[in-house]
């Protein structure tokens, strides 16, 4: 549930809506998203007077984002890293039939829609960053997170980095709940200080083994008063 703060609804649309590709959501996508995740008196209103009053996707739903500071960033990153591993990509072009699309400004290296990432760690993490970690990302599961990712971009192993990169992340781990038993831990039987040799004693027997011969159990005695 989301509290009467415009701050944080705008920053919440930038995270779904602004910031997560190359391409907008339309607004049933859109309302999808938001209302699976979140609440508040009037959203569905709310997210569509923001959809309406998008500047981008006013003329065209597909057009490539301008205005958002930190996709920008992000998108001028890819450019350059894209144009920093042409090699490489241009290998990746019959290996995994990836394409380079010539636009009006500058061309991109798309694979079936999805921006290509190049090999660089630095990025990966960027976009892995801003899709798991950020705080309306909300540390999504590894097939949620895939999700979010291959939305927009794709790279060779991605899955598998993926999975590695929310495997490895520490807020996951500290927030994961324990799906086994805990151990009820050792203790010490107390005995009294005077107690004689043999005069506490407890007796096990481990029974329904593996026959050795005609034995198939095995009987345990401790002298507690040794210990
Ligand atoms: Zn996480």
């Amino acid at each position: 549930m989301i509290p009467p703060n415009l701050a944080l609804k705008r920053k919440i649309m930038f995270h779904i809506y602004d910031a997560v590709g190359p391409k907008y959501l339309n607004l049933p996508e859109m309302l999808q998203q938001t209302t699976q995740l979140y609440w508040w008196p009037d959203m569905k209103a709310w997210v569509t007077r923001y959809v309406e009053n998008c500047e981008q996707c006013h003329h065209n739903s597909t057009a490539t984002r301008t205005t958002s500071p930190t996709t920008t960033s992000l998108y001028s990153k890819i450019h350059k890293a894209q144009e920093l591993h042409r090699t490489t990509l241009e290998k990746w072009n019959s290996l995994h039939s990836i394409s380079e699309e010539v636009g009006k400004e500058q061309s991109d290296w798309l694979k079936e829609g999805h921006l290509v990432i190049p090999l660089d760690k630095a990025l990966r993490c960027v976009i892995l960053q801003l899709l798991h970690d950020a705080p309306t990302a909300r540390h999504p599961g590894q097939d949620e997170t895939f999700a979010q990712v291959s939305y927009s971009y794709w790279w060779p192993g991605m899955r598998s980095w993926i999975t590695d990169y929310v495997a490895g992340c520490v807020i996951c781990q500290q927030n994961k709940n324990i799906t086994h038993c805990t151990h009820t831990p050792l203790y010490h039987i107390p005995t009294p200080e005077d107690t004689l040799p043999f005069q506490q004693i407890a007796l096990d027997l481990i029974t329904g083994l593996l026959p050795n011969g005609p034995h198939d159990s095995v009987l345990t005695i401790v002298d507690h008063g040794c210990s």
